[in-house]
Parts: structure tokens; C-alpha cells; sequence
């Protein structure tokens, strides 16, 4: 997708050979305009794969979700990172760790909101070593719902995540592929036709 390649390469930090920050606009302060463009982009790939629900991840996850929620005309569940008051049981968990904050938290969502005649789309911000997504797949299959597929917004293709969940028979888009962060510049996959 060439407009988020290019505002990777004109706002992206490179913080390390495997971090990218992009706090300008998925991050923390979020770009309304490009988040509408993303979930156009994701609605296009998943039209025809039957969607009733998109699960994501708390917190960058949400606006891509949404955006692409809103034009495929479905609920958008985010998986929280922290028990809350009102989330105590009832729920389907995953542990998840991160290899950003170094933490493991334990991830959950209500039963209430996926059930088995679903079928879900995973949405996430960025896709490294797998682990985010594993657990909401994790989550989706708790819940015996079927999982359409992965929408990612960055995949950093040098980490593992991509090919262990392709491996396993899943469909990932990934809306900009990177395949270095290397000399602090980012090199995008040239055979992405994203
Ligand atoms: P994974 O679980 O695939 O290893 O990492 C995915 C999660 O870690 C994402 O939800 C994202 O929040 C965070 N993450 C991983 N790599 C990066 C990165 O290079 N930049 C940013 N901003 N977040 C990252």
C-alpha cells in the first residue's frame, strides 16, 4: 500500500536493526485519513471471506479495526491486556508475550462477543515474532469460530511471525512488508504487490 510505505519512510523512526517506531501516526497520535485508507485496503482483501467479526488487540490495534469494520459493516472486538473490573470471567485468555516490553500479560475477551457460527478477522498494528497474533488465534479458536485470515498493517518479513503463521495454513496481508531495518533505513519486499 503506497501511501502507508510512504509515510513510513517520511515519519518512521529507526530506533534498532528490528524496531520501527511510528507514534506519529498508529502509534499515539493516530492519522484518521491514512487509518481510513488501511481499512479500505483490508476491507478490499477480505470482501469475500464471509467476515462477521474483526478481534484485534489493545491498544494501536483498534483504529485500523475499526476503520475496517466500519466498510465491512461488523462489530470490532478488542482483546484486553489487563483484567478489568468489569472483565473478570467468562472469557476466553491467551498469554502473550512481548519481546518489545519484555512482559508477558495475559490477553482476554469476553464469550459474550465471539461464538462459534463466527467468522474473524485478526487485525494488528505489527506483525515481528508472532506472538500477538498466535494468541488471538489462540482466542479465536477457544471460541470455535472460524478465522478468516490476518490483516497486518507493518510486517517486519526479517522476523519470524509471517512465515510460522503462514506455515500453519493462514492468510496474512500485510499491508507494507519490511524486510530490513538495516543502516537505519527501512527496505520495503519490492515482490509485495501491496
Ligand atoms: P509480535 O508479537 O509479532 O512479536 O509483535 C507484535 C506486537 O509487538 C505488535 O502488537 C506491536 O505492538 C509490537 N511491535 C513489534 N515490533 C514492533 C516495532 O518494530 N515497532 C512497534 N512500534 N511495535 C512493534
Amino acid at each position: 500500500m503506497d501511501l502507508l510505505k510512504q509515510k513510513i519512510v517520511k515519519e518512521g523512526k529507526v530506533l534498532s536493526e528490528s524496531v520501527l517506531k511510528v507514534d506519529s501516526f498508529l502509534n499515539h497520535q493516530i492519522d484518521p485519513e491514512l487509518m481510513e485508507e488501511i481499512g479500505r485496503e483490508f476491507t478490499e482483501r477480505f470482501k469475500n471471506a464471509g467476515i462477521t467479526k474483526i478481534l484485534t488487540l489493545e491498544s494501536s490495534g483498534i483504529a485500523p479495526s475499526v476503520m475496517a469494520g466500519l466498510r465491512l459493516g461488523v462489530p470490532v472486538i478488542f482483546a484486553r491486556k489487563r483484567k478489568s473490573l468489569t472483565l473478570i470471567d467468562h472469557l476466553y485468555s491467551a498469554k502473550v508475550y512481548s519481546y518489545t516490553k519484555k512482559e508477558t500479560n495475559e490477553i482476554s475477551v469476553s464469550k459474550d462477543y465471539i461464538s462459534n457460527d463466527d467468522i474473524v478477522l485478526i487485525i494488528d498494528d505489527f506483525l515481528a515474532n508472532g506472538q500477538a497474533v498466535d494468541g488471538l488465534i489462540g482466542i479465536v479458536n477457544q471460541s470455535g469460530a472460524s478465522l478468516a485470515g490476518v490483516g497486518i498493517v507493518i510486517e517486519k518479513g526479517f522476523q519470524d511471525g509471517g512465515s510460522i503463521v503462514r506455515k500453519r495454513g493462514i492468510r496474512v496481508e500485510s499491508l507494507a512488508n519490511i524486510t530490513s531495518l538495516a543502516d537505519g533505513k527501512v527496505t520495503f519486499n519490492e515482490e509485495d504487490s501491496s
